[in-house]
């Protein structure tokens, strides 16, 4: 359903993204995983069109997305994404931050964006604080809010970047579980995480990048177990 061909992407001089190909089937849990400054956020940005590709192809269902040719807002629409900063309305309770894209950008009417809000909210294990402000809500639960307002968009594909790495370590687990949950249900994602037991348990793939290079990509147990390249195994040694 996503596929990336020869993608490259430059700041400036420093050439950041190299002939990245990539395939995320529909259903498919893609786990990005390398070291600091390798690329995987500015990848994900690209199949987001927050940044906007040098060259290559990025097909999304099919098609072939480029600026010129296509609302780049609309595409926007059909790819969610997380982020380790949750960026909540502060001044809107839980259930206002989750409608107000279907509501605003959606056009979806108020009662029926709140019914759908409502079960998004409940299935992150939220219901109950529908009408909390974000101020009240520890960062486990803002991110879980998160994860909601960008599934109350109704996505084809789930980019998460990092969503557990801003949190206290005891509250990194409800996160993990709420997106394992997600891929269970069929949700097609592709995450960006440095938690290597969520990658292991949860990714139906690792992609390991360095220097702005896909290096290997296989089967959680391949990569964890029998890394071919050296260089994921030299890059697992320093984190696990
Ligand atoms: P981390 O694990 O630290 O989040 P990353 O793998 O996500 O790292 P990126 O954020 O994609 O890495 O950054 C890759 C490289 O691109 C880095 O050298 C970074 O400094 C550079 N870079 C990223 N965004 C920009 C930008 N907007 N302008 C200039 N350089 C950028
Ligand atoms: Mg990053």
């Amino acid at each position: 359903m996503i596929r990336v061909e020869k993608l490259n992407k430059s700041f400036g001089d420093l050439h950041v993204l190299k002939d990245i190909d990539l395939k995320v089937n529909e259903s498919d849990v893609v786990v990005l995983i390398g070291a600091s400054g390798s690329g995987k956020s500015t990848l994900l940005r690209c199949l987001n069109f927050l940044e906007i590709k040098n060259s290559g192809n990025i097909i999304i269902e099919g098609e072939q997305i480029e600026k010129e040719t296509h609302n780049l807002n609309k595409v926007r629409e059909r790819v969610g994404m997380v982020f380790q900063h949750f960026n909540l309305f502060p001044h809107k309770t839980v259930l206002e931050n989750v409608i107000e894209a279907p509501v605003q950008v959606k056009k979806m009417r108020q009662s029926e964006a709140e019914e759908i809000g409502k079960e998004l909210l409940n299935k992150v294990g939220l219901g109950d604080k529908n009408n909390e402000y974000p101020s009240k809500l520890s960062g486990g639960q803002k991110q879980r809010v998160a994860i909601a307002r960008a599934l109350a968009m109704n996505p084809d594909v789930m980019l998460f970047d990092e969503p557990t790495s801003a949190l206290d370590p005891e509250l990194v687990g409800e996160v993990l579980a709420t997106m394992k949950e997600l891929g269970e249900e069929g949700m097609t994602m592709v995450v960006v995480t440095h938690e290597m037991g969520f990658a292991r348990e949860v990714g139906d793939w690792v992609v390991y990048m360095h220097d702005g290079k896909i290096v290997e990509t296989g089967k959680p147990s391949d990569i964890f177990d029998n890394p071919k390249e050296e260089r994921t195994q030299a890059f697992l040694n320093s984190v696990l």
